[in-house]
Order: structure tokens, then sequence, then C-alpha cells
């Protein structure tokens, strides 16, 4: 297997190289599922048709989602196989800018899986990694999708979910939080259920949605409350369905 140093940066496919490369090794670290190497396959092919690039409205889905967790009580940020292979810099970041947990949530849940991510999420800086005490559940889901921490996810106000799948993002919604979704498919369900979509790619919507968390780090309440109540997820939606469509022109 190649090391990701080896692909040469201005390589046109750069970018997709990387992410290919990490999704692999996050296989074959027990971090990623077999399942997560479909995902990804069907992620990129949105993402070439969205031109690989944040397109503005995901943009402004990404500072809505920034004030948001600003504005949140009790913020969690969910982690599963794909978000900690590919971002897991990232999202340490993210959850110190904005005071959130982390917290491992998987579709496919082993206890070897949820322990190997805990573990690599601290080897990237992580002090707490929440999911392990599986103490509650969200209701309306079977038994092993359903774990998550009394302390965590089942407490939160503010939920960022990165490649939810949809049952389990429409039983969040149920549950009353308000759910934050990255996602590169407009018409999955998984967006179509959350406050905040974010159609955009992982690797380049966390950190920007850190971008603008520090942005807005002193900005009032009122300030922030405007900008969440400002932000038109239909018209996001219908931006980002639209620039696929045209395929990425
Ligand atoms: P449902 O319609 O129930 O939501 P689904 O078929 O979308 O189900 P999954 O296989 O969980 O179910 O979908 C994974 C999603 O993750 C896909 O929509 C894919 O576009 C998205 N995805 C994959 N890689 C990335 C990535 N790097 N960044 C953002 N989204 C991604
Ligand atoms: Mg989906």
């Amino acid at each position: 297997m190649t090391d990701e140093g080896d692909i040469p940066a201005d390589h046109p496919r750069h970018d997709s190289l990387v992410t290919r490369h990490r999704i692999e090794a996050g296989v074959d670290a027990g971090i990623t599922s077999r399942q997560g190497l479909i995902a990804e396959g069907r992620g990129e092919a949105f993402d070439y048709l969205l031109g690989e690039e944040t397109i503005p409205s995901a943009d402004a889905a990404e500072r809505a989602a920034a004030a948001q967790l600003l504005l949140a009580d009790h913020p969690v940020l969910s982690v599963n196989g794909n978000a900690a292979a590919l971002v897991p810099d990232e999202l340490v970041d993210l959850a110190e800018v904005v005071g959130a947990d982390l917290e491992v949530n998987l579709f496919n849940r082993t206890p070897e899986r949820m322990e190997a991510i805990a573990e690599h999420l601290r080897d990237h800086g992580a002090t707490t990694v929440k999911g392990l005490e599986a103490d509650e559940r969200i209701p309306g889901l079977e038994h092993e999708r359903a774990k998550v921490d009394a302390e965590g996810i089942h407490d939160a106000d503010v939920v960022l979910v990165p490649l939810e799948d949809g049952d389990r993002a429409e039983a969040l919604a149920e549950m009353g939080k308000v759910e934050i979704v990255i996602d590169l498919n407009p018409l999955s369900r998984s967006p179509r259920t959350a406050a905040i979509p974010v159609i955009d790619n992982i690797l380049r919507a966390i950190p920007n949605i850190t971008a603008h968390a520090r942005a807005l780090e002193s900005a009032a309440r009122e300030e922030l409350q405007h900008i969440v109540d400002d932000f038109d997820r239909e018209w996001a939606l219908d931006q980002a369905e639209a620039r696929i469509r045209a395929g990425g022109e």
C-alpha cells in the first residue's frame, strides 16, 4: 500500500486519492467498516458532480452550523468509522472550539471498532471520547443501533452527524435534537431530516465549520441566532441538487 505522502500534491485527483487512502487505512486499522468503503465510493461520485468544492450554499450551511453549535447548551459531534478515518484532527479541533463532546456512534457496532475509534481519536488529541458506556437508547431503533451515552448524545441539544443513515437521523430528530448532517447526497433521507443539511465533503466541511466558529466566537447570541434563523434548508438542498444535475457547472 502506498503512503499518503507519496501522492504528489499537484496530482489532479490529489484529494480524492488521499481520501481513498485514508479510508483504506481505516479499514486495515479496524476503524472503518467494509460498508464504509461503499459509502465512500458513493460520496465520491456526488463530489465529482459538485465540482469537488464547497459551493456557496454549503458555506452558508457551514456558517449556520457553527452558529448553532456555539449557541448549544450541550453540543455533541457523533463520530463513525469514515469520519474517524478521514478527519480525526479536524474533529478534535472543532470539538475544542465549540466546546462539544465527541461520541463514537456506529451503525455496525462492535466493541473492537468502538475501542479502535476511541483510541484513534485520543491519538489525535481528544481528551474525552464518549459512546463506550452506551447506557441509554435512542427510542424507535433496534437495540445495537440505538446505543448512546446518557451523558452524551442522549443529553445533547445539538448533534452533528456526518454520513448518518436515514433511520437514525430521523430517530434523533424525533427526540427533539437539532441535527446538523454532513452528506454529499442532497437526496438522501439523512440531510433531508436535518435542521441544517451540509452538502459537502466532510474533508472540507469540518475545517470550514471550525473556521466559521472561530470567526463567530465573540459574536452576541442574538447575532448567532440570526444566522441560524436566516439559513434556508430547502434552498441549500435545492442549490446542491441543481449543481449536481448540472454536473459541476
Ligand atoms: P439513507 O437514504 O437511509 O440516508 P444511504 O443510502 O444514504 O441511506 P449510507 O450508505 O449510510 O446510506 O450513505 C452514506 C452517505 O455518505 C452517502 O449519501 C454518501 O454520499 C455520503 N458520503 C460518503 N463519503 C462522504 C464524505 N467524504 N463526505 C460527505 N458525505 C459522504
Ligand atoms: Mg444517507
